[in-house]
């Protein structure tokens, strides 16, 4: 901001701003000085209109220096709102007091406070996790740490390509990513950060904190093991450093030991189901396509949780649900002991609420940021466990039961804190006043000392008045002199001789007692040792809820886990829920299946109608559904998705009875979502996807495609869409939904033994189509698209000429222009089933009895893609 010379004609403090900010030239640096934190130059300027306050400007000789502050007392708030803007905060604060030494007031960066590294409960959500994602690569692929500061939660995973990071990446979603200096704007970090639903802040920290060995290093003497095997980082060293440098930027930004980060895990991939990232939006699993919302996805259906623990694991167990049947089963034992006990499920409801956000406090208050409502916080929330271990303990289930040992283990923590911390402390720990009478008798002696003083001083004057028989004798106080008795000038004579004198002004003369002298020295330095004591306090009650960090930690989790389980108990019991049964076969059944969030979306009067789809590796391995537009065809196909994904996450599902084969992974090609603002083309990013799908799913895999090849021309679509089912019915063997406009497509069934065909019922009456929402047997006899239009308000000119040219290019007329025709076929050529017919009016018809002859054109494109 400054060069060399206008330096030289800088105040010293200007210097000493300079010289820190040069430390930390990538924050916006908070400066304190007195009640303020001031910001200079650039960071004013970005400050100022990012935080609506006004810039002014600090004159420097003929230049100004721009500058803007903000109060100590309301910083936090203005913290938050640079963050959320995904800036990096400093906070440089005074480290020695005014006057005390030569020179000006010595400042230090005592926190740094970016977007993956907040503490504060006013800047994290508290159902929300704040993950800071470290990730580096090489030939091997990508490692990746992901760290969450204010709970200390720590896992590393490899990967070996982009899409697989970014699966993992999109499981907790970051708000940085921390990458070797100068990557910044590698193809690899801008592709991640495009892929990721919402871009991290990215951060560069040295390459060398990514280097292997001296990552291993750093983390060995951190976790203080001989050997990083038990973190599963052994023949990792891509994790590894990752892991690493990702510590290391917690302890550089935050200053302090993170004692708090005690265990380092590896995700495996194989521990659970897999969804890449644009499955789990397609599907809205944590929010809505809509807004972006918790509103509208299946986790704000779900999240019935009473506790951000509670809503933090929920929402983890639905972006990675489980592979394993026991462990599944576990929590379906839990969920339907719950579900059924609804008096129990409320009280501990009733109890979970009581409980504070005991990660994040410990958290806080292991890096040294943490104030006296943490520990109260703390107290109060600790002092809940019990109750809560009692209720679980008498539950059948073992999950439910094994969650009780936990919770027992702090009782005296919980004693402490709540006898040493006022009900409601006051936020800055600096001036004391937060430890509760009765809790310390040193303090107490302290506390009575420089509160009863001034009664004591009424009692002495009134001695001294007796005494001396002078009315007018007043016992004062100034910083200079301290305490004295004042008498005028007119009393002198009847001064006893043990006072003495100190000052003479205009109209009296000032004396000290010894006694007054010795009630000064008490008073005085008592309210200073009040203030020493409370904070030596503080640190004591600190040092131990650090020592019971590790047992908080397991609290916590069982607290998170038993809160995750009402919830779902909750749902099952309220939306009217099913009892899964999950298996290890390939099949999935689901009769009167419903889709758990548009079921609760639907306005009064409306009704959810209820559809069963049975999947079977036998002979119905891949579904293809046709119906009109606003059928209802999407939502069948992903209540399906959603169905077992919930399955497999523990919960019951929005059915009268499901069977669900487990899942390896769930795949989703839903609608033409455009991804135009990520720059590429629609009909791209479609067939990305698609081919994403066709390389990576198995067996086991549950894949459903909506609309493929919407995004090009009709033959191209047709033709596209064609080879992908059989592609996914010859050679890969998942169970498939497959939802397409292409009427055409139902002729596949025909000639692949696992393909069905199913249609959603629409009845035709008076020329409206009126959607009945249910899924039969057999194909689409049409494709109703000019009924749906003009249900959408088309003028009625432009429906009746769209109806006129249909009937034209249906009789295989040339079209006005003289194009060459399209190939549309009638109604009856298609209706490969009789059941469907009825529907539309008329009696059933029979269905034909060979299969009608392709048309040319189109036969040709099948048979190239053959
Ligand atoms: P399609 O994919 O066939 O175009 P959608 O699945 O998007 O149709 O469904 C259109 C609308 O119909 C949905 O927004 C939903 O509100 C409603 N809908 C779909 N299925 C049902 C159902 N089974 N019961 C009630 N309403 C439904």
């Amino acid at each position: 901001p400054a060069g060399a010379r206008e330096i030289a004609s800088l105040t010293p403090m200007m210097r000493q701003y300079l010289e820190v900010k040069a430390l930390h030239p990538d924050t916006v640096l908070f400066f304190r000085l007195g009640d303020f934190y001031e910001m200079f130059f650039e960071d004013a300027v970005r400050a100022s209109e990012l935080l609506q306050i006004t810039l002014t400007a600090r004159a420097k000789g003929a230049d100004k220096i721009p500058m803007c502050g903000v109060p100590y007392h309301s910083s936090r708030r203005y913290i938050a709102k640079l963050v959320e803007h995904g800036l990096k905060v400093a906070i440089c604060e005074q480290v020695t007091e005014p006057g005390a030494g030569p020179g000006i007031v010595q400042r230090e960066v005592t926190r740094v406070i970016t977007p993956g590294m907040v503490l504060d409960d006013e800047v994290l959500e508290p159902q929300a996790s704040n993950f800071l994602a470290a990730v580096c690569w090489g030939e091997a692929g990508f490692g990746a740490a992901l760290l969450e500061a204010s709970t200390g939660e720590f896992y590393t995973f490899e990967a070996q390509g982009l899409s697989e990071l970014v699966e993992g990446l999109s499981r907790v979603e970051p708000r940085e990513l921390l990458v070797p200096a100068g990557m910044r704007e590698a193809p690899e970090v801008v592709q991640v950060c495009q892929r990721l639903s919402r871009a991290p802040a990215v951060a560069e920290s040295e390459g060398a904190a990514f280097e292997h060995t001296r990552a291993a290093a750093f983390l060995r003497s951190h976790f203080n093991v001989q050997s990083l095997s038990a973190f599963g980082l052994d023949g990792s060293p891509l994790a590894t450093g990752a892991a690493g440098a990702a510590l290391r930027y917690l302890k550089d930004t935050q200053k302090t030991p993170a004692a708090h980060v005690d265990r380092l895990s590896r995700q495996e991939r194989a521990g659970c189901l897999v969804m890449d990232e644009s499955s789990r939006g397609n599907l809205e699993v944590l929010k809505s396509l809509r807004d972006g919302g918790r509103k509208g996805s299946l986790l704000g259906v779900l999240d019935r949780t009473a506790t951000g623990l509670g809503a933090r694991k929920l929402a983890r167990w639905l972006s990675a649900p489980l592979c394993s049947l026991p462990e599944i089963e576990a929590r379906l034992d839990a969920v339907e002991e719950l579900s059924g006990k609804s008096v129990w499920r409320e009280e501990l409801v009733a109890t979970l609420k009581e409980v504070g956000d005991l990660e994040r406090l410990c958290g806080r208050l292991s890096l040294g940021a943490g104030n006296a409502r943490d520990l109260r916080a703390l107290g109060l929330s600790l002092a809940q466990l019990p109750r809560l271990g009692a209720a679980l303990a008498r539950c059948d289930a073992a999950l439910l039961k094994s969650l009780s040992g936990p919770l027992g283990a702090l009782p005296e923590l919980a004693d402490l804190l709540m006898r040493a911390v006022l009900d409601e402390p006051p936020v800055i720990i600096r001036e004391g006043g937060f430890i509760r009478p009765g809790f310390n008798p040193e303090l107490d002696d302290l506390v009575a000392l420089s509160t009863t003083g001034k009664d004591y001083l009424l009692k002495l004057e009134q001695r001294e008045k007796d005494r001396t028989g002078i009315g007018s004798l007043k016992i004062r106080y100034n910083k200079v002199f301290g305490y004295y008795l004042e008498v005028t000038k007119a009393n002198l004579h009847a001064v006893p001789k043990d006072y003495i004198r100190k000052q003479t002004t205009v109209g009296a003369e000032r004396f000290v007692t010894e006694e007054l002298k010795e009630y000064e020295e008490k008073v005085l330095t008592a309210e200073e040792r009040r203030v020493v004591l409370e904070l030596q306090l503080f640190e004591e009650l600190r040092t131990k809820v650090i020592a019971a960090a590790p047992a908080i930690r397991s609290a916590a989790e069982a607290v998170a886990t038993a809160d995750a389980l009402v919830s779902f108990a909750r749902c099952a019991a309220e939306y009217g829920y099913t009892r899964p049964q999950v298996d290890s076969g390939e099949g999935l059944t689901i009769t009167g299946g419903r889709h758990p969030v548009v079921e609760r979306m639907l306005g009064a009067g409306e009704s959810f109608v209820p559809n069963d789809v049975r999947l079977d590796p036998e002979d119905a391995q891949l579904l293809v559904i046709t119906g009109p537009n606003m059928a209802g065809k999407s939502t069948v196909m992903r209540q399906v998705a959603l169905t077992a994904l919930m399955a497999q996450a523990g919960s019951f599902v929005p059915a009268k009875a499901a069977r669900i084969g487990l899942c390896d992974r769930i795949f989703t090609r839903v609608g033409a979502a455009d991804n135009l603002a990520r720059g590429q083309s629609t009909f791209m990013v479609e067939m990305t996807e698609t081919s994403h799908i066709l390389h990576h799913a198995t067996k086991k895999s549950l894949v459903i495609l909506d609309e493929i090849g919407r995004g090009t021309s009709t033959f191209d679509g047709l033709s596209i869409a064609w080879a992908v089912a059989e592609h996914i019915h010859d050679k890969v063997g998942a169970r498939a939904l497959f939802a397409t406009h292409y009427h055409e497509l139902v002729d596949l069934a025909r000639e692949r033994p696992r393909v069905k065909n199913l249609c959603v019922a629409v009845k035709e009456q008076g020329g409206k189509v009126i959607f009945l929402r249910k899924l039969i047997p057999g194909g689409a006899s049409r494709s109703y698209g000019i009924e749906v239009a003009k249900l959408a308000g088309l003028p009625p000119e432009v429906v009746s000429r769209a109806r006129e040219l249909l009937q034209n290019l249906e009789s295989g007329e040339l079209d006005d222009a003289g194009r060459p025709r399209v190939a549309v076929r009638s109604t009856k050529r298609v209706a490969t089933n009789a059941g469907q017919l009825g529907l539309f009016g008329g009696a059933p018809q029979p269905a034909p009895v060979a299969a009608p002859p392709v048309p040319p054109a189109h036969a040709e494109v099948l048979e190239s893609l053959r």
